[in-house]
C-alpha cells in the first residue's frame, strides 16, 4: 500500500456496521448492504484474538458470511488501519443529508415509526435499537406491520404477542449493558381497513405503548369514502399517529404514486379533536404530507410526529429530511410529540 494509512481503532465489527449504516443512509440497494451486515454478524461472536489469528494466517474468508470485500475491511480494522471502503463511504455518504433541519433534529428525543425483519425491515430488532442509541435517541418505537399487509409479512396476533416478549428481552439486555436510559417501545403500524377499523385485536393494541395507523390498501378509494375511513381510525381511542396520510410516492425505486383524495380539513380537524398526531414521514420517496397539507394541519392546530419509517438501521437517520420540512413550515417544536420526553409521550399516547 502506498502512503501512511489513517489509524482506525473501532475494530472490525464497528467498521462493518458503519459501512452498512452509511450505505443505508445513502439509500443504496439492500443487496450492497447485506454482505457487510452478514459479515458483522458472523464475526461478532468470535473472540478478538481468534479473528486476529485468522487475519494473520489468511483464513478469515473461511468464516461463513465473510467474502473478499468484507475480509479486506476486517483485515484493515484488525491492523488498526482505516478500511479503504469505509474512508470512501464516509466521504460519499457521511455528510449532512440536507442543508437545514439540524437544529430541530437535535431536539428530537426519539422516533415513533420503524420496522424490523419481523415484517418488511432488513435488520433484527436489536440492531435497530443499537443504532437508535448511537443516533442519540432516548426511545424508538418498533412498529412492524399488521396482519392484512401480507406482502410486508404483517404480524398475526400471535406473532405480535411474541414480539412484545422480545422487546422486553431487548430492553433487559440493553440495561444490562448499561443502556443509559434508552427504551425500545412497543408499537405497531396498524392498517386502516376499508371501514376505518384497525387491523389488530384491541386487547393487543391496548398492550402497546404507541400506535401508528396508516392506509396501505385501496389508496384510490373515492374522497368521500376515504375521508370516512380515515376519520374512523382517528376516532379510535387506540390511534396515536396518522401515518403518511396521502400515501403518495414522489420518487424512487417503487415508482411514483399520486396522493389519495380526501377532505384534508375534516381529517386534520378530527386529529385535533381526538389528539392524534399527523405524521411527517421523512422517507425521501414519500415526503408526506405534501407542503400544502402540512401547512393546513399546522394552521388547524395539529400535533405532529417526525418519523423515519426506517426499514433499515441507516434509515433511522432520515428524520432530518422531515425536520427540514417542519422547520420550513415554521412548526412549533413543542407541537412535535417526539421532542417530548418519554414519560410525557407515554402519558399522551395512553390517556
Ligand atoms: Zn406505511
Ligand atoms: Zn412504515
Amino acid at each position: 500500500m502506498v502512503g501512511v494509512s489513517e489509524r482506525y481503532d473501532g475494530g472490525p465489527v464497528a467498521a462493518l456496521r458503519r459501512i452498512a449504516f452509511l450505505l443505508e443512509r445513502g439509500r443504496e440497494e439492500t443487496y450492497k448492504v447485506k454482505a457487510y451486515r452478514n459479515a458483522a454478524a458472523a464475526i461478532l461472536p468470535l473472540p478478538a484474538d481468534r479473528v486476529a489469528a485468522m487475519v494473520a494466517d489468511g483464513t478469515i474468508t473461511k468464516v461463513a458470511g465473510v467474502g473478499a470485500s468484507t475480509a479486506k475491511v476486517i483485515t484493515a480494522a484488525v491492523r488498526g488501519e482505516m478500511p479503504e471502503r469505509l474512508a470512501a463511504l464516509e466521504k460519499e455518504h457521511g455528510g449532512p443529508l440536507v442543508p437545514n433541519g439540524a437544529g430541530l433534529r437535535a431536539r428530537l428525543r426519539g422516533d415513533l415509526h420503524s420496522h424490523s425483519d419481523w415484517s418488511d425491515g432488513g435488520s433484527p430488532i436489536e440492531e435497530m435499537a443499537f443504532t437508535a442509541i448511537e443516533l442519540g435517541h432516548d426511545y424508538l418505537v418498533l412498529t412492524d406491520h399488521s396482519p392484512r399487509l401480507t406482502v410486508a409479512r404483517g404480524l398475526s396476533p400471535e406473532r405480535l404477542a411474541r414480539q412484545l416478549g422480545v422487546v422486553e428481552a431487548v430492553n433487559d439486555h440493553l440495561s444490562s449493558l448499561g443502556g443509559d436510559g434508552f427504551t425500545l417501545l412497543k408499537g405497531i403500524e396498524v392498517d386502516i381497513l376499508d371501514d376505518g377499523s384497525l387491523d389488530q385485536e384491541d386487547d393487543l393494541l391496548a398492550r402497546l405503548d404507541v400506535r401508528v395507523a396508516s392506509v396501505h390498501s385501496k389508496l384510490k378509494m373515492d374522497a368521500k369514502d376515504m375521508t370516512k375511513r380515515m376519520i374512523g381510525a382517528i376516532r379510535n381511542p387506540r390511534t396515536n399517529v396518522l401515518g403518511h396520510c396521502t400515501g403518495r410516492l414522489v420518487t424512487g425505486g417503487r415508482g411514483t404514486r399520486p396522493e389519495s383524495q380526501f377532505d384534508a380539513r375534516a381529517v386534520f380537524e378530527a386529529c385535533v379533536e381526538h389528539d392524534v398526531a399527523v405524521e411527517i414521514n421523512s422517507r425521501p420517496e414519500r415526503r408526506d404530507p405534501p407542503t400544502a397539507l402540512l401547512e393546513l394541519a399546522r394552521d388547524l392546530g395539529c400535533l405532529f410526529s417526525i418519523d423515519s419509517d426506517a426499514h433499515a438501521p441507516g434509515q433511522l437517520d432520515f428524520q432530518v429530511y422531515g425536520c427540514e420540512r417542519a422547520e420550513a413550515a415554521g412548526i412549533d417544536p413543542d407541537r412535535i410529540v417526539n421532542t417530548w420526553p418519554e414519560d410525557r409521550l407515554l402519558t399522551w399516547a395512553n390517556r
